[in-house]
């Protein structure tokens, strides 16, 4: 009976320990240790609540690896001290191993063998209730875990949408702002088209006013001169004095008119560019320019010039034009010219320098429009249309022009012509007055 009812004490895990120790020294024995079959890890693994130390012996906590058919059993002990293991009588079967130790014989434990299955049973039971329990327990784990993925995931999907939501916002901004832009360049060329066509109405009205004007104003100088010629003796001195000023006015009329259709000409022929040396050029101008030249007694140098892409006639305009100015504006001193080129990744770069009275920079931009003077007639003449007109040629052929000077000494005259031309724009077909 009391054996009976340490047997029952075993059921409760809590107190099983003290149960397994009371039973061991009913049978004769010093402690009890029980295994149990555990399926998953196939070895049999301590009972719930037997965790502790062999009686006289080390901790116990792996497990046991039996060999029941053999009956032999042997205990895992890490730390295991060296020598003869304690003496043990095992009670077992599938389910589960009594381990009894002390000196007792297997005689005494005959009485437990019926309790075996049940014991057994009970065991496993409370080792699957326990994975049951653990196996929940992850499962809460799991789903906690999953619980905040899914979180995560929800936030980053959120993040995501609104990303795209803003980058759509911002491909719809950029393809309005391209259509604005596209919008504006439109308008832009648009622009530019009626500027270049009342650009050319405006140089075709100048053309065909100043070709107009110029028979009336040939007329009236024509009439004066005979006037001059077969009355002049009817006519007091204020009275020749009067015509010598109409004659002066017309002929001064004359000459800006003819610079003015010269000028509007430039725009109105096709560029005939072909290879020119602008040695060559130079050399047309300086003859053009002989009288001047004796006069003045001026000193002309010439570096070695290059072949350039122009159009001959043009080109020897704009020497022509450069030099007559370099000896026109001279100071008291010998005038003296030196034309030299420098050779430009894309372009060449030629420059007339002289030792003229110079331009203050302040005037730089101005002395290129059409009719801009800076002096008077009488101290300098000219109809201040020359450097316009190089202006005109020199963009013609895709470069530009300039000037350097302090507006003390003298002047340094550059313009530049590209090695490869861009393209042309048509002629003004449109025009249709004789030259
Ligand atoms: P024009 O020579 O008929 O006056 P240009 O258009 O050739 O007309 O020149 C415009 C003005 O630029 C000139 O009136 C003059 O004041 C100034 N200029 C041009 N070339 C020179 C130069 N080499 N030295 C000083 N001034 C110059």
């Amino acid at each position: 009976m009391e054996l009976a009812s340490s047997i029952a004490a075993l059921h409760d895990p809590g107190s099983r320990a003290k149960a397994a120790a009371e039973l061991a020294r009913r049978v004769g024995g010093d402690a009890l240790l029980i295994f149990v079959w555990d399926e998953r890890a196939e070895v049999f693994v301590p009972a719930r609540g037997m965790r502790g130390s062999i009686p006289g012996g080390p901790e116990w906590k792996a497990f046991l690896q039996p060999n029941p058919e053999e009956r032999i059993f042997r205990f895992e002990l890490p730390d295991a001290p060296e020598g003869p293991l304690l003496p043990v009588v095992a009670l077992a079967n599938a389910l589960c191993i009594f381990a009894f130790f002390g000196g007792l014989g297997e005689e005494r434990l005959e009485p437990l063998r019926p309790f075996l299955p049940l014991l057994g049973t009970l065991f496993r039971l409370e080792n699957m209730e326990r994975d049951a329990q653990a196996r929940a327990r992850l499962a809460d784990d799991s789903a906690a875990q999953a619980n905040q993925l899914s979180q995560a995931l929800n936030t980053t999907r959120c993040a995501l949408e609104q990303a795209l939501r803003e980058s759509r916002e911002v491909g719809r901004s950029y393809a309005s702002q391209a259509a604005a832009l596209r919008a504006s360049e439109a308008q832009l060329r648009d622009l530019m088209k009626k500027l270049e066509a009342s650009n050319r109405e405006l140089e075709q009205f100048a053309y065909v006013a100043a070709h107009d004007l110029q028979e009336p104003l040939r007329t009236l100088s024509n009439f004066c001169g005979l006037l001059r010629k077969r009355n002049a003796e009817q006519l007091d001195d204020g009275g020749k004095e009067y015509l010598r000023f109409i004659l002066n006015a017309a002929g001064r009329a004359l000459d800006l008119i003819e610079d003015l259709l010269r000028f509007s000409r430039i725009g109105n022929d096709e560029l005939a560019a072909r290879p020119v040396d602008c040695s060559a050029a130079v050399a047309a101008a300086l003859a053009a320019l002989d009288a001047a030249i004796i006069e003045s007694g001026v000193d002309i140098r010439c570096a070695s010039l290059p072949i350039v892409d122009a159009d001959e006639r043009q080109l020897t305009q704009v020497f022509q034009n450069l030099l007559g100015n370099a000896i026109k504006f001279r100071r008291k001193e010998r005038p003296r010219i030196e034309i030299s080129a420098e050779e430009q990744p894309d372009a060449w770069k030629i420059v007339v320098a002289d030792n003229g009275i110079g331009i203050r920079p302040e005037y730089h931009a101005r002395i290129f429009a059409v009719f801009q003077r800076l002096h008077s007639r009488e101290l300098y003449p000219g109809t201040g249309i020359g450097l316009a007109i190089c202006k005109k040629i020199i963009e013609r052929h895709g470069g530009e022009i300039g000037v350097a000077s302090t507006g003390e000494a003298g002047s340094r005259f550059f313009f530049t012509i590209p090695k490869q031309r861009p393209p042309q724009p048509a002629p003004h077909t449109e025009l249709n007055v004789p030259p």
